[in-house]
């Protein structure tokens, strides 16, 4: 799917709100929009499974989308069944059902040799409206597409609450941008409304709101205390129209990022994907120009690079979901935990030319990479990785 211009979008199934955003918001990149434009994302359908129809979700989501037709089944299977693996038809249509197990759980990069940032992940949601080529999801969901909203936030709550209270003396960093984005439902499913108070008033703890979208005006109303981080992946327009479908341009993203600061949030920044693509060293430079003129750089909490990573699986669905893809062009080669990745001197040296990029525009924001090997984070930064427990605390305290 061809990208639209800045500040454009392209989903069919993204409805246009008119926001009128001040004088001093608008100067965002190189394109000046007159208009904030957040898109809202509206299934074509909304499904519950028997039980979750009469929760405070399922209600908040028919309220706000009258129009659209809801029903009810007696079990998910028959509505994963009516999908039948297709994952395009499955991002269209919303699932409401209760969430079986746990929420909780240690994000994957700490167990494969990886250098990792003691991150945790709290699953409230499965799948995603979105549809970036590179997305792991293409391949982890594939025997469960079901673009699914878990309509049991308070057992999600009460777990964390459970680990919060056991380990008063640890700090924890807690992320919901794993299985699917943070916000891309947030004004369907209202869960910031819940979220925020509960880490607003939880010292130990930070909640990482990962996301796309510029589905951000659920926040704007509440009061994060410093216990909430709003984080965008951002990548150059041009990296966005190769791979990243139906997401919000750049300028909406940083000027969601400009508006939540007003509102007390932080901001943290993955540029993860890095995607080569001709001019890539410029776009990178720009991009980290635009998000300084956005963002204070003290109300930035981190900023993160990782390298495109494709499981062998992935790589076959992403060869049949888009055909000739530029994703799968470039030298790779596998790595020691199967994926593959950029041969490795290409991908260091795309690390360090964006990191001084980032270095020098924001001095003292703490920048790491993600799910890379120790032997990578030396070459880039000339140290090796800090400890799991050290990097995770100095980032949940940010
Ligand atoms: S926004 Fe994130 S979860 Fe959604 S398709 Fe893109 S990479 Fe996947």
């Amino acid at each position: 799917m061809a990208r639209a211009d800045f500040g454009q979008r392209t989903s069919t199934a993204m409805a246009r709100r008119r926001v009128r955003i001040p004088d001093g918001h608008r100067d965002v990149t190189k394109t000046r929009i007159a208009w904030y434009v957040p898109a809202v994302f509206t299934p074509e359908a909304i499904v519950a499974e028997r039980g979750a129809e009469e929760t405070p979700m399922a209600r908040r989501c028919r309220e706000r989308l009258p129009a659209v037709p809801f029903s009810v089944v007696d079990d998910r299977r028959d509505f994963q069944a009516t999908i039948a693996g297709d994952f395009a038809t499955a991002k269209r249509r919303l699932l409401l059902a209760p969430h079986r197990g746990s929420f909780l759980e240690h994000c994957p990069a700490g167990t494969r040799g990886l250098a990792c940032c003691n991150l945790l992940l709290m699953n409230l949601a499965s799948n995603c409206p979105m549809d970036c080529g590179y997305c792991f999801l293409q391949e982890y969901l594939a025997n469960s597409v079901a673009l699914t909203a878990y309509v049991n936030p308070e057992a999600a709550l009460a777990e964390v609450a459970q680990v919060l209270d056991r380990h008063t003396d640890r700090h924890f960093r807690i992320g919901t941008g794993e299985l699917a984005d943070s916000l891309a439902l947030d004004p369907l499913t209202g869960l910031s409304a819940e979220l925020v108070p509960f880490f607003a008033a939880r010292p130990n703890a930070l909640l990482e709101l990962k996301t796309k979208t510029d589905a951000i005006e659920g926040l704007l109303t509440l009061d994060p205390k410093e216990r909430v981080v709003v984080a965008w992946s951002l990548s150059p327009p041009a990296a966005v129209a190769l791979a990243e479908h139906d997401t919000a341009s750049i300028p909406a993203r940083l000027a969601a990022a400009r508006r939540v600061v007003a509102a007390g949030y932080k901001v943290g920044v993955h540029l993860d994907p890095l995607i080569e693509h001709e001019g890539w060293e410029e776009g990178y430079c720009d991009l980290v120009a635009a998000l300084v003129a956005a963002v204070p750089a003290n109300r930035l909490a981190w900023v993160s690079m990782g390298a495109l990573r494709f499981s062998p699986g992935l790589r076959t669905k992403v060869r049949s979901r888009f055909p000739g893809t530029p994703l799968l062009a470039g030298e790779q080669v596998p790595s020691a935990d199967g994926k593959w990745r950029d041969f490795q001197p290409l991908r260091v040296d795309m690390y360090r030319r964006v990191r001084r990029f980032v270095e020098a525009a924001l001095p003292g924001v703490p920048l790491y990479l993600c799910m890379e090997t120790p032997e990578v984070w030396q070459r880039v930064f000339g140290t090796p990785p800090p400890s799991e427990q050290a990097l995770g605390a100095r980032l949940a305290i940010r």
